[in-house]
């Protein structure tokens, strides 16, 4: 008698952005994945919530089961947290454009053994998944060759691996820079955050466009966008550390040019320019806010104005923003760059969070055209916001 041959799923990440743990086929449609994390240059801070994976060999139409484990690592020096909670819903994909959430029946969650577990069905033998739609090199290459007027690219620093880190200078030089808003935008600090690259990419498109107001804005202001801080760790699926273990939203007080090139070549540009708004996007798994100095009189109503916009014009939803951000001592290595700009030049310097689990105004996750469609309301809301007051 012939015993049928079970063939194996197979699991790579070796492919841009691609991250995965440890990989174990419990069973012929059973997969335990761990998530690969990344921990700091002192080995604390572990994070896991990227992973991004090929899976080949699924059988079309049975049922695959799917356990994320090793979730759990620490945050802020706190140990025991763990990003991937029972809220979250990863994407697939089976052809790398189309992306989307797997329901909540498809989900579910052991509280005991931290784990998050997946049940589908897949359509096709090869599948992509990934903790939220990747933003890749593709996509930076498709917004960097935008070919258009008002669009100026250079580097605003360098990686540790020598990459540059491109910025998009979006304005209408048809009109005197000497009278305009100078606008700082800067996303992806962090690897994993690819929602806040969207949003960028999504800013950038809106302000190059034929819109009347896009125009407008190109003549009143310089808008300055980072659309991918952590080039390096974008491209090598890291999560939250440069190539050296950094975490390039803290240490900006500190930072050496070996270690944190990143942070120490940028800073220079951010210290050296004009500067009348700043924001840093940032995703976070369960809450969208804004916060600045919003104790500095000067800097509230550009605070004020920023959050209003975002309300009115975004998905945006926080009822206790503008938060302070200069509430409390911030320890030496701490300073995220928000701080940082504040601290050192007064700056009105802001950072934004944007959810990914199911948005309480969506009623679902944001794919990326979600985050890609608050660009717009985005970059209208930093230009109310720097002539705020004035
Ligand atoms: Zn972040």
């Amino acid at each position: 008698m012939m015993i049928p041959m079970l063939a194996a799923i197979v699991v790579t990440a070796a492919f841009e952005g691609g991250s995965v743990g440890r990989v174990e086929q419990a069973g012929p449609r059973h997969l335990v994945c761990a998530v690969k994390g990344q921990a700091d240059q002192n080995g604390r801070n572990r994070q896991a919530n990227w992973y991004y994976f090929r899976m080949d060999g699924l059988p079309r139409g049975e049922e695959v089961r799917i356990d994320f484990t090793d979730l759990v690592g620490e945050y802020n020096f706190r140990p025991g947290s763990h990003a991937v909670t029972k809220n979250t819903r990863p994407v697939f994909s089976y052809d790398r454009k189309t992306w989307t959430h797997f329901t909540d029946g498809e989900a579910s969650w052991d509280e005991k053994e931290i784990r998050l577990t997946i049940r589908f069905r897949p359509e096709r033998s090869r599948m992509w998944i990934a903790h939220m739609e990747p933003y890749t090199r593709e996509h930076l290459s498709r917004l960097m060759g935008l070919n258009r007027p008002h669009l100026h690219l250079e580097a605003a620093g360098l990686t540790v691996r020598g990459n540059e880190i491109p910025m998009l200078t979006i304005t209408d030089p048809a009109a005197a820079d000497s009278g305009k808003k100078v606008i700082w935008l800067m996303a992806r600090q962090h690897a994993w955050e690819a929602g806040t690259s969207w949003a960028a990419d999504g800013a950038v498109r809106w302000l190059l466009s034929g819109d009347a107001e896009a125009a407008r804005l190109r003549k009143s202001a310089v808008f300055q966008v980072m659309p991918v801080f952590d080039i390096d760790g974008a491209a090598e699926g890291a999560v939250r550390f440069n190539a050296n273990g950094f975490d390039n939203n803290r240490n900006w007080d500190t930072a050496e040019p070996g270690k944190m090139p990143e942070i120490f070549t940028v800073r220079k540009l951010l210290l050296g320019g004009r500067m009348d708004l700043f924001l840093a996007l940032h995703n976070t798994e369960s809450v969208d806010y804004v916060e600045g100095p919003v104790m500095d009189e000067r800097v509230r109503p550009a605070a004020e104005a920023l959050v209003k916009g975002l309300r009115e014009r975004t998905s945006f939803v926080d009822g206790r923003s503008p938060r302070n951000s200069m509430g409390a001592a911030i320890d030496k290595g701490r300073y995220t760059v928000n701080q940082y700009l504040y601290a050192e030049r007064k700056a009105p310097a802001f950072l934004m969070e944007m959810m990914v689990e199911r948005h309480p105004r969506l009623g679902r996750p944001r794919t990326s055209r979600d985050f890609s469609a608050l660009g717009e309301g985005l970059a209208r809301s930093l230009w109310e916001a720097a002539n705020a007051g004035k």
